[in-house]
């Protein structure tokens, strides 16, 4: 006997429905089961639908952060907690941060790695809530990103006065390493055990003591040769990224896309037009080089500080190049110095900040983000077949720069969950 549909009619104040730049008003969405049946002005309901009333609310697909780390879940104290918390402790953090990330209208999420071996717990975290063991956001993941000792992604760096320790620590990641040969097995084996994409640290970065945003980490054998690889395995592949330099070699190369991308001048930037690579910019967490708050410039290490005054001029100026630029950009917020790992809204305050037009970011949460995270098929828009993974906003995001910050419905595979807020 086939088991009886649910339907479930969502009538919304203002949609956005990810395919154009407008809100339409007073519009409704039937869901059937998981999918979406009807999206229009007057839908048609079966008789037993039952009825979402989010008229004060605006209506957004589910919403997408393409580029978090899970594997932590204070950021005040990420750092000795990278060395002192065990694999166990990363690999829950990952189901922790993935329900309130579901609780505050974000239902997928790219997790873009970490060093530490964690037993591969965010493709646990993944299969169990696809599973339906755990609430928690749709999650794409790559394990470990692929780093050179002493790079920005090898974090016994924080120990690089007790060499001994430094030693033990690095150790335990499994894609810290050099060479040409590392770096192909290191990304079998990551695709082996269920990573859906690749990731390369080829620059440095402000956090670390010992090393710099334009050193250049990773030779260009090295590179190639983890693009190669998983491009031959059909997994795509982003870099973190900020050299200008840097970048011309990855388009070379022929990635997918970049994170940061900070320091882009105006012909690099062409380059990524004309090929439709994608950028992820990760504005707030940079945010101190291009707009210093000395309270909040206060609190951090020496070394810190002094990187991002050193590199401020090129942040500012890279800044520009992108966000006047056509790229095809993607929200991520890259959250590990300033907010918790699940509060995706605040992203949203920084690009209207930084002048970015509303709907251009809201794009970027839906469309370009499904894409970047190669599930548009099924996500990134309200459209009839899709998921219905839907969102609302008491809050309207055309002028409230906190709209995302202030979840107040959300739906999953057509379920619905609890909300709560990140203000
Ligand atoms: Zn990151």
């Amino acid at each position: 006997m086939q088991e009886k549909k649910e339907y479930k009619l969502i009538r919304c104040g203002r949609l956005y429905d990810g395919t154009c730049d407008a809100m339409h008003s007073n519009w409704e969405i039937l869901v059937e089961d998981d999918r979406i049946q009807e999206v229009g002005a007057r839908v048609t309901c079966p008789e037993g639908t039952k009825v979402i009333d989010l008229s004060d609310c605006t209506v957004t697909p589910g919403m997408i952060d393409a580029h978090v780390h899970f594997q932590h879940v204070n950021w005040q104290v990420r750092n000795r907690d990278a060395v002192y918390k065990g694999g166990v402790w990363r690999s829950m953090a990952y189901l922790y941060n993935a329900r309130k990330s579901l609780y505050r209208g974000f239902t997928s999420i790219r997790c873009i790695g970490g060093s530490t071996f964690d037993y591969y717990g965010g493709i646990a975290a993944k299969n169990m809530i696809n599973q339906g063991y755990f609430d928690g956001a749709r999650l794409i993941v790559m394990p470990y990103y692929c780093c050179t000792p002493g790079s920005h992604g090898d974090h016994s760096q924080y120990l690089w006065e007790n060499p001994y320790l430094s030693e033990l620590q690095i150790k335990t990641a499994p894609t810290c390493g050099s060479g040409a040969d590392f770096f192909r097995n290191a990304v079998r084996k990551e695709i082996k055990y269920g990573a859906d994409f690749a990731k390369v640290f080829v620059n440095g970065g402000v956090s670390t003591p010992h090393d710099a945003p334009d050193d250049e980490s990773m030779t260009k054998e090295e590179m190639a040769a983890v693009i190669e690889t998983a491009h031959g395995l059909r997994v795509p592949v982003t870099a973190h990224v900020y050299s200008d330099q840097t970048m011309q070699k990855l388009l070379n190369l022929g990635i997918d896309g970049m994170e940061h991308g900070s320091f882009m001048t105006r012909a690099t930037a062409s380059r990524f037009e004309d090929s439709g690579t994608y950028l992820v910019p990760t504005l707030c967490c940079l945010n101190d080089a291009v707009h210093p708050d000395p309270e909040k410039l206060a609190q951090k290490a020496a070394h810190y500080r002094e990187k991002l005054m050193k590199y401020s001029p090129q942040y500012i100026e890279g800044r520009k190049v992108i966000l006047s630029s056509n790229i095809k950009l993607g929200y991520g917020t890259d959250f590990v110095a300033n907010y918790h790992p699940y509060d995706h809204g605040r992203e949203y305050e920084c690009w209207i900040q930084n002048g970015v037009e509303p709907y251009r970011i809201l794009r970027a949460m839906t469309k370009n983000n499904a894409e970047i995270l190669r599930i548009d098929k099924d996500l990134g828009t309200i459209e009839v077949g899709k998921l219905a993974d839907i969102a609302a906003w008491k809050r309207d995001p055309m002028t409230d720069p906190l709209a995302f910050c202030d979840c107040s419905f959300v739906m999953k595979n057509g379920n619905i969950y609890p909300t709560e807020t990140s203000l």
